[in-house]
C-alpha cells in the first residue's frame, strides 16, 4: 500500500451555471447590493470547496477565487494602484478595484493581456514606482475562511513574485531585480501570517518559470525563495509551474522549498527526459501534474498509472502529490448536465469535477486497488478506444491535398489582378461583420429553438445584406462584404457546418472578467460536408457591380478557439481545417467569388511559450494557411486580417502567409506598427486599420486623412488599402455608417494628393 496524495491547482469561478458571471453583472447594473454580491460569492465558493472535498482531494486549494481575476488580485494585495484610480486607506473598495479592471467614465481601465498561451486573459499591473506594500492579505483571509467555515486546512495559491513581476509593466528591464527584492518582504509578511494562521501548505505559482528565461533571472528567483525558506519554519511552499516544461531544470528542483509542481502534459517529453537524467531531491515533494487541466478529454488511467510507475522509479509515490497540470479555470466546471451530446463522445470528456474524480481514482489505485477501481479504469480506457475506433477518426493521416504555393510569385499575380479589379489607389473596404442588432439576435435564438422557420430567417438575413450592399454603394466603398450576419460567432459558425465538431451546452469557460466563451469541440477527422458560406456571398454579389469579399476563418483560429482532439499533432488538425476551407473557397470561386478572405486573427496566440518551439509552430501555421488557399486562380485575390498589433515577432511569417492583401489591426499602437513596417520591408498589398472600433467614438475625416498620410509616408502607397481596425458587429449602425463615410472621404482626400494621374492601380 502506498500513501500518495491529490491536490489541485484551482477550480473554475464561475460556477454551474455561471452563477459567478450574473452576480457580477447585476451588481454592476447596481441591481443587487454590495452585501448581497458578497454573499452570492461566498455561498460560490464554498460551495466549490465543498464539492472539491467531497471528492477527496487531500489538499485543496483556496485563495484561488476571485472577483474578477488573480493578477489584479494580487496587484490590489500588493498595493499596486496607479494612481489614477481612486484609493485611500488600508482597504481597497470594491469601487477601486472594479474601476482597475474596466475603467469608469473618467478613467481608463488597465491593460489586459492573455494568460501565457490560454484563452484566458488578466490586468495588468502597473508598477510606475510604486512601493509594494501590503493592503489586504487576500489569502489569509481564504484560508480562514475555509477552515472556520468548513473545517479545510486549505492550500492558499498565491500568484509568485518572479511571475508577477514579469506579467506587470511601468518598469526599465534594469530596474527588475530591485522591484523583485522589494517585494520579498511583503511576501515574507502574508506567508508569516499564514504559517501562523496554522497553514501547512501554501502554493506560490510561478508559470513564468516555463518561458524562456535568462540564467541571471533564475538566479535571482533562487535567491528570493532562499529568502522566503530562512523565515518560515512549519509552512512548506510548493513551487507550482504549468503549461510547459521549466527552462532551468536544475536550479528549479533545487530552489529551498519543500515541493516542486511540473507540468506532466505539457512538455511532458521534456520533463519525463530531465527527470530520468538528472533526477530529483529526496528531501523535496513532487508535484505531478498528470491530469490535463487545458483540455476537456477524459484521461486513460491506464496510460496515466503507467506514466506514475515512471515517475515513481525517481520520486517514491509517498513524495508525489497528484494533481491537474495546471488550475482547472481553462476547462468547464462539470458534464453533468451535458444531455445533449452523443454518448460515446461524452464518455470521453472529463471537465473540472470529473477531473477531479480522476485523481481520486487515481489514488485509490495506488493506496488499494479493488475491483471497483480497475472498472473504472478500464471503463476509461475503452471510452477512450471506441472514440479513436469509431467513423470519426478514421482519416488517413498525413495525405493532404496540394499544392501549398500560389502557382505564380506575388508580384505577377498583383498585375494580373490589378488588370482584373481596376480599383482606385487607396482602395476602401472593412474586415467583414456589420452591427448585429438584437433583432438579428433574437431570430437566431428562435430559429435554433425551431421557433422560427427556416425561411423567415433567412429572410431576415438576406433583408440585411441589402441594406447594407445598399449602404455601402452610399458611403462609396470599393471592396464590399456581405456583413456576415449569419454568424454568431467566426469558429462557432463554422464549426456546426463542418464534420468533426461538437457544441456543448454548458461548456463555458472564462474568458476575461465576466466574458464566457463556450469553446467548440474537435473531436473527430474535420471535413467538408457541403457550402457554407456561398449562399449569402453570392446573394450579396448579385446586388452590386462592386466586388464582395468571401469571409472565412483560417485553420489556426479554428483550432486556436477550440478543444482540440488530443490524439494527433495540432498540425495534423490545422491541415484538416485546410482542407475543408480549400473545397469552401473552390466552391465561392466556382460562384464567381474571387475575392477572399481567411481570418487568422489567432495567428500570435497560438505561439508556444518557449523560444525555441515558436518556429516549428509558425511553419506549421503558415503552411496551413497556404494550403488552404493556394488553389485559386491567379486573379482570385486572397485577403486575410488579423487583430492585435503586436506583430514585430512574426512579420517574416505574416510574408509567408502570401496572402495578396492583409488587414491588420493598428490604430491603437499606430507608431509601433508603422516602425516594425520600416524596417521589415513588406512587398504586398496591406491595410493597416485607421480607426478603433471598439470604441464607440466616430473618427473625424481629418484625423483619419492624418493617419493614412502617415502610413503611406512609410509604405508605398500602391500597396496601402483604407479599413477600420477589425470587424463592425458589436458596433451600432448609426455610428457605423458615420466613421465609414468620413473613412472614404479621407482616402479620397488622399487619393488626390498623389502623384499619379491615373489614381486607378492600372
Ligand atoms: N471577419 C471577422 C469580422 O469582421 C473578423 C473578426 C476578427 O478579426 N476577430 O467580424
Ligand atoms: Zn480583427
Amino acid at each position: 500500500m502506498t500513501n500518495v496524495k491529490t491536490s489541485s491547482l484551482g477550480y473554475p469561478r464561475i460556477g454551474e451555471n455561471r452563477e459567478w458571471k450574473h452576480a457580477l453583472e447585476a451588481f454592476w447594473a447596481h441591481k443587487i447590493t454590495e452585501a448581497e454580491f458578497e454573499s452570492i460569492m461566498k455561498e460560490l465558493r464554498l460551495h466549490h470547496l465543498n464539492k472539491q472535498k467531497k471528492n477527496g482531494l487531500d489538499l485543496i486549494p483556496v485563495g484561488d477565487f476571485t472577483y474578477y481575476d488573480h493578477v489584479l488580485d494580487t496587484a490590489t494585495m500588493l498595493g499596486f494602484i496607479p494612481e489614477r484610480f481612486d484609493h485611500s486607506g488600508e482597504k481597497v473598495s470594491l469601487s477601486t478595484y472594479f474601476s482597475m479592471a474596466r475603467g469608469n467614465q473618467s478613467v481608463q481601465a488597465s491593460e489586459m493581456t492573455k494568460w501565457f498561451n490560454t484563452n484566458y486573459h488578466y490586468i495588468v499591473p502597473e508598477i510606475n514606482g510604486t512601493t509594494a506594500k501590503l493592503t489586504v492579505n487576500r489569502p489569509l483571509q481564504a484560508y480562514l475562511e475555509a477552515k472556520d467555515e468548513l473545517g479545510i486546512n486549505g492550500k492558499p495559491v498565491i500568484l509568485g513574485p518572479f511571475t508577477f513581476l514579469k506579467l506587470s509593466k511601468g518598469y526599465q528591464d534594469e530596474q527588475f531585480a530591485e522591484i523583485l527584492k522589494s517585494l520579498v518582504p511583503v511576501y515574507i509578511k502574508i506567508l508569516k501570517e499564514l504559517q501562523d494562521a496554522g497553514a501547512t501548505w501554501v502554493q506560490l505559482d510561478e508559470p513564468s518559470l516555463v518561458t524562456t528565461i535568462t540564467k541571471e533571472e533564475m538566479d535571482l528567483i533562487s535567491h528570493v525563495y532562499k529568502q522566503f525558506s530562512q523565515e518560515l519554519s512549519s509552512l512548506s511552499i510548493m513551487l507550482q509551474t504549468y503549461f510547459d516544461s521549466v527552462s532551468f531544470y536544475e536550479d528549479v528542483i533545487n530552489l529551498p522549498v519543500k515541493g516542486i509542481g511540473l507540468d506532466f502534459v505539457h512538455g511532458a517529453q521534456q520533463t519525463y527526459e530531465k527527470l530520468e537524467r538528472v533526477g530529483f531531491p529526496t528531501d523535496k515533494v513532487l508535484g505531478v501534474g498528470i491530469v490535463d487541466g487545458r483540455n476537456i478529454w477524459r484521461s486513460d488511467l491506464h496510460a496515466i498509472y503507467e506514466q506514475l510507475q515512471r515517475i515513481s522509479r525517481i520520486v517514491p509515490a509517498e513524495r508525489q502529490i497528484l494533481q491537474p497540470s495546471s488550475s482547472l479555470l481553462h476547462v468547464p466546471v462539470s458534464l453533468a448536465q451535458e444531455s445533449a451530446l452523443d454518448p460515446l463522445l461524452k464518455k470521453t470528456l472529463a471537465f473540472a469535477d470529473e477531473k477531479l474524480g480522476e485523481l481520486e481514482l487515481l489514488k485509490q489505485a495506488l493506496t488499494d486497488p479493488s475491483e471497483k477501481t480497475r472498472a473504472k479504469f478500464h471503463e476509461s480506457h475503452s471510452a477512450i478506444k471506441a472514440l479513436a475506433q469509431s467513423p470519426w477518426r478514421t482519416k488517413a493521416k498525413g495525405a493532404f491535398r496540394g499544392p501549398s504555393k500560389r502557382s505564380r510569385p506575388f508580384a505577377e499575380r498583383q498585375a494580373l489582378q490589378r488588370a482584373k479589379w481596376s480599383l482606385p489607389l487607396l482602395p476602401t473596404t472593412t474586415i467583414g461583420s456589420f452591427p448585429q442588432t438584437n433583432e438579428i439576435r433574437r431570430a437566431r435564438n428562435l430559429w435554433r429553438k425551431g421557433e422560427l422557420e427556416e425561411t423567415a430567417y433567412k429572410n431576415l438575413i438576406n433583408e440585411k445584406i441589402k441594406k447594407w450592399i445598399e449602404i455601402q454603394e452610399e458611403i462609396g466603398l470599393d471592396v464590399f462584404v456581405h456583413g456576415e450576419f449569419e454568424r454568431n460567432d467566426m469558429v462557432e459558425f463554422f464549426g456546426e457546418k463542418l464534420a468533426g465538431f461538437a457544441f456543448t451546452t454548458f461548456g463555458w469557460v472564462q474568458s476575461y472578467g465576466s466574458r464566457c466563451v463556450k469553446p467548440p469541440i474537435i473531436f473527430g477527422d474535420v471535413a467538408f460536408i457541403e457550402p457554407m458560406t456561398v449562399e449569402e456571398t453570392a446573394y450579396a454579389q448579385s446586388l452590386t457591380s462592386k466586388p464582395v469579399k468571401g469571409m472565412l476563418t483560417g485553420p489556426v483560429t479554428i483550432l486556436t478557439w477550440s478543444f482540440v482532439r488530443n490524439d494527433l499533432p495540432l498540425k495534423d488538425v490545422a491541415f484538416q481545417i485546410a482542407q475543408a476551407l480549400i473545397q469552401e473557397i473552390e466552391a465561392l470561386e466556382a460562384a464567381g467569388i474571387e475575392m477572399i478572405q481567411v481570418d487568422e486573427p489567432a495567428l500570435r496566440e497560438g505561439l508556444p511559450l518557449k523560444q525555441e518551439d515558436k518556429a516549428e509552430y509558425l511553419a506549421w501555421a503558415v503552411e496551413s494557411f497556404q494550403l488552404a488557399t493556394s488553389t485559386v486562380k491567379d486573379t482570385t485575390q486572397i485577403h486575410t486580417h488579423m487583430c492585435y498589433s503586436d506583430f514585430h515577432e512574426i512579420i517574416d511569417e505574416i510574408r509567408a502567409l502570401d496572402a495578396d492583401v492583409i488587414s491588420i489591426e493598428t490604430s491603437r499602437s499606430h507608431g509601433e506598427l508603422i516602425t516594425a513596417f520600416e524596417t521589415n520591408v513588406y512587398d504586398k498589398e496591406i491595410g493597416l486599420g485607421v480607426y478603433d472600433i471598439h470604441s464607440p467614438r466616430i473618427p473625424s475625416e481629418e484625423e483619419m486623412t492624418k493617419v493614412i498620410e502617415r502610413a503611406i509616408s512609410v509604405l508605398p502607397y500602391e500597396l496601402f488599402w483604407v479599413n477600420p481596425d477589425c470587424g463592425l458587429k458589436t458596433r451600432a449602425e448609426e455610428e457605423t455608417i458615420a466613421a465609414l463615410t468620413n473613412m472614404v472621404k479621407a482616402a479620397k482626400n488622399v487619393r488626390e494628393t498623389l502623384p499619379s494621374k491615373n489614381t486607378s492601380l492600372q
